[in-house]
């Protein structure tokens, strides 16, 4: 039965339009503009699909109930009649829960009263006033005992976490308030809590992971890593939602992502660099597959542990290489402060444009390879010194994982050791046709580590190859600019099995009278100079 409210008149024409959508005419036509609404009575008993749209258990304390609903993707139309698409968001919502006591019922927003009904019931009235996509739409009933987190937040009022927590959870209060000092540094990084007129909270249910229900999550367990996964979700899903399923990364890759951002702080469940290389070893363990969701139809392949969430969290770690921590974190702050993505929805193409905004650096390639196409790039990388300078000659080429071609353009940092000093150095590998690298150490090197920051979601094979004395030896034009000075060379005087560049903004090169000079091949930049005077020769070789 539905009933137009203003119309105060009772609507009886209405059909499936399918299985799922209903579809309501109106015994007059609303004028535009004009707010009116709408009741929908409906009652039964909904079907559980999903991850378990709504489920039912009993708490191991008491074993009494405990129901829940964890709509994401598709779940919550099975328990309410609503608007499910990624598209439009609700402006505000109440959720009105009678339950018998001693069961309390917790939902989205604050809760305004809580009613002692005569059949010893209790209606619960939770209302929320910010802008809510229908899957972050949730009640949860249990048992609970209550209690609150205050985090404190420099010039405005503590924001209150409500945890709700089963009766016989005596480590919850010792765990939830670890979550102080992770929200203290997302408002740090990322701006204002968006829910910060409202409260944050902790619903326990019967399930393994999390869900970010609009300031109050739904938790099967209370550890670092998932109280900020969650809560991460209030900006990256909840502030700003996904647009569509295949763009769910935004979502799921940056909730990820903070949860290692905390282990950096050192307030998180993990070491950094140790979570680094986790992720990295279980991405490169699966040669395939896009962070893009391609097929969503099937809700394991858009919840990809490998591909959304983890893959997804090195696609932001490997862009914050790229550009550079203050670029990429002020990006991410513009992103999540956007006022066209704020409290709305963002595809991908949305937040590639801001971080463009914010580097003015043309991000297509990087999008392209990393989120669209599939894989990470193999390594193939050798190297070999010249002892006489100290000079390293780096060999680096690519094969794709995935074997469709794709060319990963990145940086690639090596670090070279002689076990007691090391100095790392970044190749630019911005071309398939960009191979060779030098570079000149201050010490002879006896060892190279790949990638020692965890950067790059790759793999990589190292060796080490004799040195074949093919140098390269760069004009450095130090003094009398003569050629045959040593000094004015980075590794000595070019013989004719050598590659010679005379470099851009160093004194004029000269061959003087009556001398001979010899090089493989010579390259002589921009503003550098190169004079060869009479009865001079130079003979180059190549
Ligand atoms: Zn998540």
């Amino acid at each position: 039965m539905i009933q137009g409210q203003s119309l105060v008149s009772l609507v009886t024409s209405y059909s499936f339009l399918n299985s799922t959508t209903l579809q309501i005419t109106f015994p007059n036509t609303l004028p535009q503009n004009v707010n009116d609404s709408l009741r929908v009575y409906y009652q039964g008993i909904p079907i559980n699909d999903g991850f378990g749209s709504f489920g039912l258990g009993t708490n191991s304390c008491t074993n009494n109930k405990v129901m829940w609903t964890l709509s994401e993707p598709y779940g919550a139309r099975n328990w309410w009649p609503c608007k499910q698409t990624l598209d439009d968001k609700a402006d505000s919502l109440d959720v009105i829960v009678t339950c018998p006591v001693p069961y309390r019922a917790a939902a989205n927003g604050l809760l305004v009263t809580e009613t002692t009904n005569p059949n010893n019931t209790k209606t619960y009235r939770w209302k929320h006033r910010y802008p809510i996509p229908a899957y972050l739409v949730a009640f949860a009933i249990a048992d609970y005992q209550t209690y609150s987190n205050y985090v404190p937040v420099s010039g405005n009022p503590p924001i209150e976490v409500l945890n709700y927590v089963y009766q016989c959870n005596t480590t919850a209060a010792t765990q939830t308030p670890n979550i102080i000092p992770i929200m203290q540094f997302f408002i740090n990084k990322l701006g204002e809590y968006p829910y910060s007129n409202e409260k944050y909270g902790h619903a326990q249910c019967n399930f393994g992971g999390g869900m970010e229900h609009s300031t109050m999550s739904f938790m099967g367990s209370f550890s670092k890593f998932l109280m900020a996964h969650e809560l991460a979700h209030q900006w990256f899903g909840d502030k700003i939602t996904c647009g569509s399923w295949q763009d769910i990364w935004l979502n799921e890759g940056f909730a990820t992502y903070m949860e290692g951002l905390t282990c950096e702080q050192g307030i998180g469940d993990n070491f950094w660099k140790d979570w680094k290389s986790g992720k990295i070893s279980n991405v490169t363990s699966y040669n395939t597959g896009s962070t893009y969701v391609t097929d969503t139809t099937n809700v394991g392949n858009i919840f990809s542990n490998v591909l959304v969430y983890n893959k997804g969290a090195l696609i932001l770690h490997m862009l914050r290489w790229k550009l550079g921590d203050q670029v990429f974190f002020d990006g991410l702050h513009d992103y999540i402060n956007d006022p066209q993505l704020s409290y709305n929805f963002a595809k991908s193409p949305d937040f590639k444009a801001v971080m463009e905004a914010a580097s003015g650096i043309n991000l297509t390639e990087f999008f392209n390879d990393w989120l669209y196409g599939q894989g990470f790039p193999n390594y193939n990388i050798q190297w070999s010194k010249d002892v006489n300078c100290n000079k390293v000659y780096v060999t680096i080429t690519q094969t794709h994982s995935a074997n469709q071609g794709i060319f990963f353009e990145m940086p690639v940092a090596l670090r070279f050791t002689n076990g007691t000093v090391s100095d790392t150095i970044v190749f630019d590998q911005n071309s398939p046709l960009t191979t060779t690298f030098n570079h000149q150490l201050s010490f002879n090197p006896t060892s190279v580590s790949f990638d020692p920051d965890k950067w790059l979601c790759a793999k990589a094979v190292v060796t080490q190859v004799a040195f074949n004395n093919q140098r390269h030896i760069v004009w450095t034009g130090a003094q009398d600019n003569n050629w045959h000075n040593a000094a004015n060379w980075d590794c000595g005087i070019p013989t004719a099995l050598d590659d010679v560049t005379i470099t851009d903004g160093t004194n004029a090169c000269i061959i003087y009278n009556g001398n001979t000079a010899d090089c493989k091949s010579l390259k002589v930049e921009n503003s550098g100079s190169l004079t060869t005077q009479p009865h001079a020769t130079l003979n180059i070789h190549n």
